[in-house]
């Protein structure tokens, strides 16, 4: 589905990307581990187009969405974003805030936005908060709200950047769970992580990031029973 190839990225002189190769297919689950400075958001970013790749290509069922002739607005509506802080609209209710993108980027009718937004809020456990305004909300359900408006675009990938460091330690479980149970309808996800036993337990693939590269990648399993890199080695043995 998506193959990033020789992807690197300056910021000025700092090359914060460098030739970055990794695949996803459809239905996995990418965990993104890697030490703050590494290079996880950037990688995100630059694949959700937020940020320009300096040089590289990422390829989207085969077409290269770095090149000119790509209609930006259409990919991004198929990749998806869970941000660490939320991002939603403060001034928009709950259901609004699921309905705002389906109207104005897919063009839908209020009817069908309503009934989607409906679904995906029940999917994540908020249907009873619906007319809330997020200000009245926990930051577990701020991002089950987040999910469902990433959702309810119907997105081929979903692309999450550290979705529950900003959470109190007592909300970061009914996150995981809504994730958990995205990974096991088979959702293809990207998920930058701090949280290892999800990274062991829940992807089917993990990629460690160390300065810009990727330093290792592989099966949960390898990857965290036998890491090769001593860099790696270092990096989990602060989680033990
Ligand atoms: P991580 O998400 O792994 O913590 P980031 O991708 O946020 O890492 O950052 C990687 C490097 O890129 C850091 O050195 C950071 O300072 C730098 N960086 C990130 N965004 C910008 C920016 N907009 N301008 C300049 N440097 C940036
Ligand atoms: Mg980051």
């Amino acid at each position: 589905m998506l193959s990033i190839e020789h992807l690197s990225k300056r910021f000025g002189e700092n090359e914060v990307l460098k030739d970055i190769n990794f695949q996803v297919r459809p239905g996995d689950v990418t965990s993104i581990i890697g030490a703050s400075g590494s290079g996880k958001s950037t990688l995100l970013r630059c694949i959700n187009l937020l940020e320009s790749a300096t040089s590289g290509k990422i390829l989207f069922h085969g077409q290269n969405i770095l090149s000119d002739h790509v209609n930006e607005a259409k990919y991004r509506a198929k990749v998806g974003m869970v941000f660490q802080s939320f991002n939603l609209f403060n001034n928009h209710t709950v259901l609004s805030n699921c309905m705002v993108g389906q109207i104005k980027v897919l063009k839908k009718p209020k009817e069908e936005a309503y009934d989607a937004a409906l679904l995906y809020l029940d999917k994540v456990g908020m249907t009873s908060h619906i007319n809330a305004k997020p200000h009245q909300l926990s930051g577990g359900q701020k991002q089950r709200v987040a999910i469902a408006r990433a959702l309810a675009m119907q997105p081929e990938i979903l692309l999450f950047d550290e979705p529950t460091s900003a959470l109190d330690p007592e909300m970061v479980g009914e996150v995981l769970d809504v994730m958990k149970a995205l990974a096991k309808e088979g959702t293809t996800m990207l998920v930058v992580t701090h949280e290892m036993a999800f990274a062991r337990d829940v992807s089917n693939h993990v990629v460690y990031m160390y300065d810009g590269k990727i330093e290792e990648e592989g099966e949960p399993k390898n990857l965290f029973s036998r890491p090769k890199s001593p860099q790696l080695k270092e990096f989990l043995s602060r989680f033990t």
